[in-house]
């Protein structure tokens, strides 16, 4: 395309307009800038132009930059510090009418011009912190000259946008358009196409820019922003545009944003922005799969799990039928409900009429046959494949055709418990995790029978109720717990060689994980791991398992909801090592005649993390998941592995898999065939999911 037409010029009398056509969200990628100068140029040279208006074609002004050409070479990416510096030079006024979204390069770009009118709907935002990078346009030198150091800080430390007419009352817009934009932006530009000086937002100073405000931020960061780069990066730079002049605020924001953008951190955080949309896709699916309608949904189990899974369907306005086996549970079930709700709206974030509301949506019964009507039933009752089938039997014979039967749960087989209905086909695993209203993740698991039109609608599903959809195939544990399990083999293994729990927690504590595996099992109860060891014994025909873990369960110690477990707690919830415990562990090391030695903190966590990063190799091998970015979205969601170290898969593309597969083999592991195959080559698990085309 010729810059002409990705940056459309037109006249309204002594008005240019510039028109930015890049769709879909006219992002700032090549052609733009040339095409912004080429239109200047043309302003600057015609005495008759008093003045210019830049406005985004089609369904918003320009959403950021274009994140993929992050990795070009300086000289090849789009030049938007060139523009602006255009902009910001400019003799005429400049106006920036904005609709749809200013995010990023976007409102850098509209912060260089003298003028700011938008629609009151628009949003305006500096995200960049949420890709591990900053403004790298004058963002940090220029949005606290508009708004103030303190909502500058807010906004850029946040990343989140803020609405037009929350900008009009900050001053970060001129005025608001209700009516046509580009009309009222030209009529805009009428009046103030003779003012002089220009308001030219280089030129001014930083309101509210104490020290205190800086040190607060600092401060504020190491909690929401533990070990990050960025904000730290960004705070520096807020506090030049307030100290030093403008001129030399610019030249030090191009260089820290190159530091941060070319940081370990940015890579994992940009590898999340595209892994997580990637997930959406489903291979060997098309848009235009058909999907179903869901109207209503009924829900087996008010216990844990089912009243979580209900809560997500009320929440977004979708009537649910929830069936239990007594009325006792029944009532148990929609009294925690309830209580949740209650506990959201006495913290303010939720009124008593949307309790209700929520609550009116809800039928309880005890009356299978009350499904009859659900366009989609969630089985969440008892890890019993016996339960499990004779439920999906009695459904096969309730539920409406086309209906969706789902089965929640985590380590079943969900071919067999299809096969005994007559609609395999519509039978699809739904794994969410606990608590269910709140994490984000959801395992789809796509059986061998499960139609497409289900999977698709599955997806859509997730979207709706604000959860992260991630596909992925039969097997023990599926692809999260799977991973998991070895994780916590390997971190008993840790122990019983001679580390402290604290030290296994501490290690991946640092390395961003808000919970190690100890203090994740306390969480989840240590019965649960230990009912799931006896369970395999018993089905492998291997005796009871006996370790350190298990006779802790046995003297009572269960986790939290006991009291203690590998850790005590008190009332704030923070892990206190227990002696009992500790004495547990050197008895059980001295019976096996073990001599505890000292391991280092990088030994542990490389042990733990790898161990990760092998059984997702497999995983991978194996079809479970079809990316490995789809194994590092589920890290993020579903087990709080930090965004900024990308998921496992990325964190090991980071340490590069040759040394990855020479750790594991020096620790005594055995490398994944993929892994090993992928290091040999001397290829990424990255570069794996882009040869696949996925
Ligand atoms: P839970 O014991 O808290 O709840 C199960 C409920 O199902 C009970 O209230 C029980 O009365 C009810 N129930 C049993 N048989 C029934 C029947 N025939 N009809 C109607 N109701 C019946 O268990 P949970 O923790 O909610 O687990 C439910 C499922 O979710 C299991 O398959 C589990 O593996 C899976 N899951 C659990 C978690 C978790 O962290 N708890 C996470 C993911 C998946």
């Amino acid at each position: 395309m010729s810059t002409e037409t990705i940056v459309a010029q037109s006249r309204q009398d002594d008005v240019l307009i510039l028109t930015i056509q890049n769709p879909p969200v006219n992002a700032f990628s090549p052609g733009v800038p040339e095409g912004l100068k080429a239109g200047l140029d043309a302003a600057a040279a015609d005495d008759s132009v008093k003045a210019v208006v830049i406005i985004g074609g089609g369904r918003t002004f320009v959403a950021g930059a274009d994140i993929r050409t992050f990795n070009l070479p300086r000289e090849q990416a789009p030049d938007l510090r060139g523009t602006i510096e255009k902009l910001d030079a400019f003799p005429k006024p400049t106006v920036a009418a904005i609709h749809g979204t200013a995010l990023g390069g976007g409102l850098e770009l509209a912060m260089g011009c003298t003028y700011r009118v938008a629609t009151p709907d628009a949003q305006l935002g500096l995200p960049e912190v949420k890709l591990g990078v900053l403004p790298g346009a004058g963002g940090t030198q220029r949005l606290p000259r508009v708004v103030g150091a303190q909502k500058a800080l807010d906004m850029m430390l946040s990343g989140n946008p803020i609405k037009a007419t929350e900008g009009k009352e900050v001053g970060l817009i001129d005025r608001l358009i209700d009516g046509d934009l580009l009309s009222g932006a030209v009529a805009f530009a009428r009046e103030i196409a003779d003012a002089r000086p220009l308001p030219r937002i280089s030129e001014r100073g930083v309101d509210g820019a104490a020290p205190e405000v800086f040190a607060a931020a600092r401060q504020g960061i190491k909690k929401s922003h533990r070990g990050q780069l960025s904000p730290e990066l960004i705070i520096d730079l807020a506090e030049m545009a307030a100290s030093v002049p403008f001129a030399d605020g610019w030249t030090a924001e191009a260089t820290k944003f190159m530091q941060a953008k070319d940081s370990p951190q940015s890579r994992a955080l940009r590898h999340v922005f595209f892994a997580e949309r990637e997930a959406a896709k489903i291979p060997g699916l098309g848009k235009d799969t058909p999907t179903l309608d869901i109207r209503r949904a009924g829900i087996i189990g008010a216990g844990t799990m089912g009243g979580g899974i209900a809560m997500n369907f009320l929440n977004a306005g979708i009537p649910v039928t929830i069936v239990e086996t007594t009325q006792e549970a029944l009532d148990r079930g929609l009294g925690v409900i309830r209580r949740n709700y209650e506990n959201t709206a006495k913290k303010g974030r939720m009124s008593q009429d949307d309790v209700e509301t929520r609550m009116g949506l809800l039928t309880p019964s005890l009356d299978m046959g009350s499904l009859a009507d659900a366009d989609i039933i969630i089985e969440a009752v008892f890890e019993n494949m016996d339960v499990k089938k004779d439920i999906f039997t009695r459904l096969d014979a309730i539920a409406k055709p086309g209906a969706i039967l789902a089965t929640n749960t985590s380590t079943l087989d969900v071919n067999e418990i299809a096969a005994v209905t007559s609609r395999p086909e519509s039978v699809i695993g739904l794994h969410f995790f606990s608590p269910a209203n709140v994490m984000k993740l959801l395992e789809i698991v796509r059986a061998d029978k499960t139609s497409e039109t289900v999977l698709a609608t599955s997806m859509a599903l997730a979207r709706k109720i604000k959860k992260v959809g991630v596909v992925v195939g039969v097997c023990d544990g599926f692809v999260g717990n799977r991973m998991v399990h070895r994780y916590g083999e390997e971190a008993r293994r840790l122990v019983e060689e001679g580390a402290r729990p604290e030290d296994v927690d501490a290690a991946m504590n640092a390395l961003g994980l808000p919970m190690g595996p100890f203090q994740m099992s306390d969480m989840a109860g240590l019965d649960i791991g230990h009912a799931i060891r006896v369970h395999r014994a018993r089905v492998s025909g291997e005796p009871e398992p006996d370790g350190w873990l298990d006779r802790i369960v046995k003297t009572g110690r269960k986790g939290q909801k006991t009291g203690g477990g590998i850790y005590d707690y008190d009332e704030t919830r923070k892990p206190r090592p227990n002696a009992d415990v500790q004495a547990l562990i050197d008895t059980y090391r001295a019976e096996k005649g073990v001599t505890p030695r000292d391991i280092s903190t990088e030994e542990l966590t490389k042990r733990l993390a790898y161990t990760l990063v092998n059984e997702g190799a497999q995983i991978l091998d194996e079809g479970i998941a079809a990316r490995a970015g789809d194994i590092d979205v589920i890290y993020l969601y579903g087990y709080g592995f930090p965004a900024y170290r990308g998921g496992p898969m990325q964190y090991a593309d980071e340490m590069g898999l040759q040394n990855v597969v020479a750790d594991l083999e020096r620790y005594g592991q055995t490398p994944a065939p993929l892994l090993k195959r992928l290091a040999d080559e001397g290829e990424s698990f990255a570069g794996l999911d882009a040869s696949r085309g996925r």
